[in-house]
């Protein structure tokens, strides 16, 4: 995963993962990976991998979630209302990233 979308991803859900929006201050602690990126829809359902089906997912709700499809169960409208809100959202770009990145990693680590 290219770390520029890794962040981007970090930045669009506010560091917090999408489905229990338990805080994510990063995606390593100690080694063991925290966080991931889930496709909301899943690759092998047809699922794009776009901004607009990127979610910021701790890794024990993506465990769970695997290759659930949410247009089958429809359990997570609120993930589908923020995705939309996200993709109508203007890109920031590498170096904004860069600088806001950090203070957002600050806060949700008081929150951790
Ligand atoms: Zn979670």
């Amino acid at each position: 995963m290219a770390d520029v979308i890794y962040k981007r991803c970090y930045f669009d859900w506010g560091g917090r993962c999408a489905y229990c929006d338990v805080a994510l201050p990063r995606i390593k602690t100690g080694g063991k990976i925290k966080a991931s990126i889930d496709h909301f829809i899943p690759l092998a359902k047809g699922g794009k991998n776009s901004r607009a089906n990127r979610v910021l997912s701790c890794y024990p709700c993506n465990l769970a979630k695997d290759d659930t499809d949410p247009r089958e169960t429809n359990q997570w409208p609120h993930v589908e209302q923020r995705l939309a809100a996200i993709a109508a959202s203007p890109l920031l770009s590498h170096g904004q990233l860069k600088r806001l990145i950090p203070e957002l990693v600050k806060q949700v680590s008081v929150e951790a």
